[in-house]
């Protein structure tokens, strides 16, 4: 296995690719998947490879809205098996969150190694294999999911989700917190919570808030919910893209 050296000026950005190249070899990460990272990769650098303040705000939300959950439930795609893996399953242990397998490209041989990569890295109950339920107004491979998961969830946090995906969730009348670089792509356009950070930087935040307001009560979280603006958070993203300040 290839070495990067910590020094590089591009190592988080080699370390992603390099995660994405082993999931495709595990079988975790379809080939697309490559194809994904390089959009986000192209993103990131724009934004100068950082969290910036709407995003912030942004992941304290979406923490927020997790805590206040009946039922919470995270979306595992390939991409977020190969990138965080155990920072998912953190997540989900903090907020009381369940972890779903939802793929663009389903397998049954897909769904499992990501599902035993997910227990590898302290994940348990993992959902997602039942597939005994269908989002409404999707054709019939992309709608599966499970009938006590995603399909019965308050709020669900979908990174890297599919533009249609993310518009039949929010028909249901979901609470919808996407994680997405591009704030032009349909899926954070539609989200009550967009957040436009890198994955990798994203999860292990959002997992910091919801520790840091484990204690708080109804009221605090309810405002802190209120308060986030999500026009203003995409727009301020979409400035920073454009402005070419790194
Ligand atoms: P659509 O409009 O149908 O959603 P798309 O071009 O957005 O099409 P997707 O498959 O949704 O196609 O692309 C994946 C999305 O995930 C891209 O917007 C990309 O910027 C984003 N992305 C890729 N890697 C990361 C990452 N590490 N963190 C956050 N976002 C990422
Ligand atoms: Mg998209």
């Amino acid at each position: 296995e290839e070495e990067i050296p910590e020094d590089h000026p591009r190592y988080q950005d080699l370390l992603t690719r390099h995660r994405i190249e082993e999931g495709v070899e595990k079988g975790i990460t379809h080939l697309q998947g490559m194809h994904a990272e390089g959009r986000g990769s192209a993103f990131d650098y724009l934004l100068g490879e950082e969290t910036i303040p709407s995003a912030d705000a942004a992941e304290r939300a979406a923490a927020a809205h997790l805590l206040l959950a009946d039922h919470p439930v995270l979306s595992i795609n390939g991409n977020v098996a190969a990138l965080v893996p155990g920072e998912m399953a953190a997540l989900a242990d903090v907020t009381g969150a369940d972890l779903e397998v939802n793929l663009f490209n389903r397998t049954p041989e897909r769904i499992e190694a990501i599902a035993d990569h997910l227990r590898e890295h302290d994940a348990t109950d993992v959902k997602g294999l039942e597939a005994d339920a269908r989002i409404p107004n999707l054709d019939h491979q992309r709608a599966k999911v499970d009938a006590d998961g995603i399909y019965d969830a308050d709020v669900v946090l979908v990174p890297l989700e599919d533009g249609d995906r993310a518009e039949a969730l929010d028909e249901m009348g979901k609470t919808e917190i996407v994680i997405d670089l591009n704030p032009l792509s349909r899926s954070p356009q539609v989200a009550d919570v967009p957040i436009v950070d890198n994955i990798i930087r994203a999860v292990p935040n959002i997992t910091a808030h919801a520790r840091d307001l484990a204690d708080a009560d109804e009221d605090t979280l309810r405002e802190i919910v209120a308060d986030f603006d999500r026009q203003a958070a995409l727009e301020e993203a979409e400035e920073r893209i454009r402005s070419g300040d790194l």
